[in-house]
């Protein structure tokens, strides 16, 4: 697919997301709707495949399960921001635990933003929004 961008055809990129989600109908039910909003996505199962993903794919953004098996996203957050390629992307960390403090133990370890399940997918799109912007629905034949 390409669009015409400065006179010149450029190849459409759709932004890619890692989601790390452990629980498999979890991860099944939101990587169909990043998909179905015309994200790319791979899914890692725990924190550290988290890590080589990221590293090797460089995605776009990244929705970070807290409560993984090995190594938990607290960790894998805290790992990540220490790499310089995955030091700025943007991380939404997901936690079942509604306890207090958990909002501050995950932008402690580097998220960027935070909810606490069950997630309300809508607003979680409104979030992957205001962190990727408007790259995926940039169109110059609308302009
Ligand atoms: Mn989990």
């Amino acid at each position: 697919m390409t669009t015409l961008c400065h006179g010149r055809f450029m190849p459409i990129r759709e932004p890619l997301i890692l989601l790390a989600e452990d629980n498999e109908f979890t991860a099944e039910t939101m990587q169909d709707y990043l998909l179905f909003h015309g994200y790319r996505v791979n899914l890692a199962r725990n924190g550290l495949e988290v890590i080589e993903l990221a590293l090797s794919t460089q995605p776009d953004l990244i929705i970070m399960d807290i409560q993984m098996p090995g190594m938990n996203g607290f960790e894998a957050t805290q790992r990540l921001r220490l790499e310089a390629t995955t030091a700025q992307t943007p991380i939404i960390a997901l936690t079942a635990l509604a306890m207090s403090g958990d909002r501050e133990r995950c932008l402690d370890a580097g998220a960027n933003a935070y909810f606490s399940k069950p997630i309300s997918l809508r607003q979680l799109m409104e979030t992957i929004q205001t962190f990727l912007g408007t790259r995926e629905k940039v169109n110059v034949y609308d302009a």
